[in-house]
């Protein structure tokens, strides 16, 4: 078995049953130390229950959960959460009204017996790896949201956990707080060097902050990688779907797993419908869209017509979707708007070749 070192984590086919229903299905992970791993899915397919049962307040039916080469739960073995050395940050931040923002984040040391100048020490420590040192007196009733699940944060570390779980935790704030907290995250996720394993089914968040993903479906691990990979590479259609923006086309050409370059992609387009049975994904970025010429709407070898179905300005782009002859449509990104209606000629560059979902 591989050395985990000291915060490392093993999933090895881990499986919970809620009687008939299987949350998690024989799921395994090895998360290194340090590393920060989001767990991305729809909802319902099992993030929250495979973070409990890494935390420790879910029991499992199969499999092994492993820490440094610990056993925290097999399915005869279940490690009490408090002898885990994780914490968990959840959705709703769960501070204590009544105390400071510096009682808050000292309470589960001060559960341990640690008191004086040490304890004060902690707290101060804590507090600033958070950013927040200067609200130490205040009441949480007089933060911000973000400010709030900094102080969440807060004590979560206080007790130098090995493992920080995170819950959705940016699900309650708005859309601009919650790019201002990718920062924190981030932040704090190097300051710290913490193993990091945060759920959330909101893809962009995930990318945005985790250096690896790990797709879940029903229950099941569909992809685990790196953000760019799973970006450039998704393995099936519905990874491909849930992953970033484009467009998925029939061909007649490629393999799944493979790149099916632009004039390769141009004549596996061109085929007739029977035969072109290969799913491909287009990214818009690999599109390039120009005036069509005045002699011909059909397809060539270099280019196809489409036509332009919708323009949605975004700000330093417009996103249009284009409608090809077959049918399917287009999804691109061009830095001026065209006519609705209007025909266009359209060059692919590449394509990523798409396992059909499972
Ligand atoms: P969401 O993003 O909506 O929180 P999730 O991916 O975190 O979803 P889970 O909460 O892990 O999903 O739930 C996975 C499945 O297990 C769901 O179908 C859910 O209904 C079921 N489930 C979760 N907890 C229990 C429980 N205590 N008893 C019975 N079924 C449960």
């Amino acid at each position: 078995m591989a050395e985990l070192g000291t915060s490392g984590l093993m999933i090895d086919r881990v499986t919970k049953r809620f009687g008939e229903q299987t949350a998690v299905d024989a799921l395994s992970l090895t998360i290194n130390p340090g590393e920060f791993v989001a767990l991305l899915g729809p909802s319902g397919c099992g993030k929250t229950t495979m973070l409990r049962m890494l935390a420790g307040f879910e029991t499992i039916n199969d499999g092994t959960i492993q820490l440094a080469n610990r056993t925290l739960a097999s399915a005869d073995t279940h490690m009490p959460p408090e002898q885990r050395n994780m914490a968990m940050v959840f959705q709703s931040y769960a501070l204590w009204p009544h105390m400071s923002v510096a009682d808050n984040v000292g309470y589960p040391v001060k559960l341990r017996g640690l008191r004086g100048a040490a304890y004060h020490q902690k707290v101060q420590q804590a507090l600033a790896l958070v950013e927040l040192d200067a609200y130490a007196d205040r009441m949480p009733q007089a933060l911000s949201g973000g400010q709030r699940q900094r102080v969440a944060l807060a004590r979560c570390l206080v007790s130098d956990p090995s493992v920080v779980l995170l819950d959705e935790p940016l699900a309650n704030l708005d859309r601009h707080l919650r790019a201002t907290m990718e920062h924190s995250f981030r932040d704090f996720h190097r300051r710290t060097g913490a193993t990091l394993v945060y759920v959330t089914h909101d893809q962009t968040e995930a990318m945005a902050l985790a250096d690896k993903i790990a797709v879940m479906k029903a229950g099941k691990l569909i992809q685990w990688g790196a953000p760019e990979t799973l970006y450039r590479q998704p393995r099936t259609t519905w990874v491909a779907g849930f992953i970033g923006q484009g467009s998925q086309l029939k061909v007649a050409a490629g393999h799944p797993g493979k790149r099916l370059e632009g004039a390769a992609l141009m004549r596996g387009l061109n085929a007739i419908a029977s035969e072109r049975t290969q799913s491909v994904l287009v990214r818009p970025e690999h599109i390039q869209i120009s005036a069509a010429p005045a002699s011909s709407a059909a397809h060539t070898d270099k280019q196809l017509a489409a036509q332009v179905e919708s323009v949605i300005f975004r700000g330093e782009r417009y996103e249009l979707t284009l409608r090809l002859p077959s049918g399917e449509t287009l999804l691109a990104y061009h830095p001026s708007a065209p006519d609705l209606g209007s025909q266009v000629a359209v060059d692919l560059h590449q394509g990523w070749c798409l396992e059909p979902d499972q």
